[in-house]
């Protein structure tokens, strides 16, 4: 049964008055309202969009991201997105095996990468350590880090790491996981060191200009 204030209509130019969309319209609204930046306004406007696309672009957007969902995945090696058995990266034999840039996100890696000054392969930890927020050395990827340095046969050509380069993000919970891995790495044979310090302090790598990037891998120091 409606109540008496669902059945009255909403006064012209309400701007909290419910639109008048079909279903299926509202839930694609909320999907894009759901994405990262994204308030409802713009929602509608990505909505609107698909609706006057043809059939064919819309299911190329539905299709892609289908796509994605079904083919990648983490690269076994070193935690990037791949689409294959190994990220492009790992799978480039022209790459510098021997080096390692320790990131928190794939994000930071595609930042890096767009310098074009780094030649080495990446290790992605997929987080940081918050001991506040009770997230340890166990919620990241550092095991496997290990295990690539223990075990260069997990490392792409079977090569041993010779270098490590901390690249996490200048903030407390990025400095306080780089120390905690530069402890991890101390009793092993291989030379640490850190993206040096153009980055501003609590800036973040995936946000810094090519130019700061490139100069922060050439510039890094030892540990
Ligand atoms: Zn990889």
């Amino acid at each position: 049964m409606p109540t008496e204030r669902e059945s009255t209509p909403p006064p012209p130019g309400d701007s909290t008055a419910p639109a008048a969309y079909p279903a299926s319209v509202d839930a694609l609204i909320a999907e894009f309202a759901r994405l990262p930046g994204i308030g409802r306004r713009s929602a509608e406007r990505m909505a609107h969009h698909v609706l006057k696309s043809t059939a064919e672009d819309a299911m190329r957007l539905a299709d892609a991201i289908a796509q994605v969902k079904r083919s990648v995945r983490h690269c076994p090696v070193c935690m990037n997105f791949a689409d294959a058995d190994l990220c492009r990266i790992c799978a480039d034999p022209r790459r510098d095996r021997s080096l390692v840039l320790v990131v928190e996100q794939p994000r930071d890696l595609i930042a890096l990468e767009a310098t074009a000054m780094y030649r080495g392969l990446y290790h992605v930890l997929l987080g940081r350590m918050n001991p506040l927020e009770g997230i340890g050395a166990r919620d990241i990827t550092l095991a496997r880090l290990l295990q690539r340095l223990d075990h260069p046969e997990n490392n792409p050509g079977a090569e041993p790491v010779r270098e490590v380069i901390l690249g996490l993000n200048p903030t407390l919970e990025g400095d306080g996981t780089a120390l905690f891995i530069a402890q991890e790495l101390k009793a092993r044979k291989v030379k640490v060191s850190r993206l040096a310090r153009g980055l501003p302090s609590g800036g973040q790598i995936e946000l810094a200009n090519r130019g700061v990037l490139g100069d922060a891998i050439e510039g890094r120091r030892g540990l």
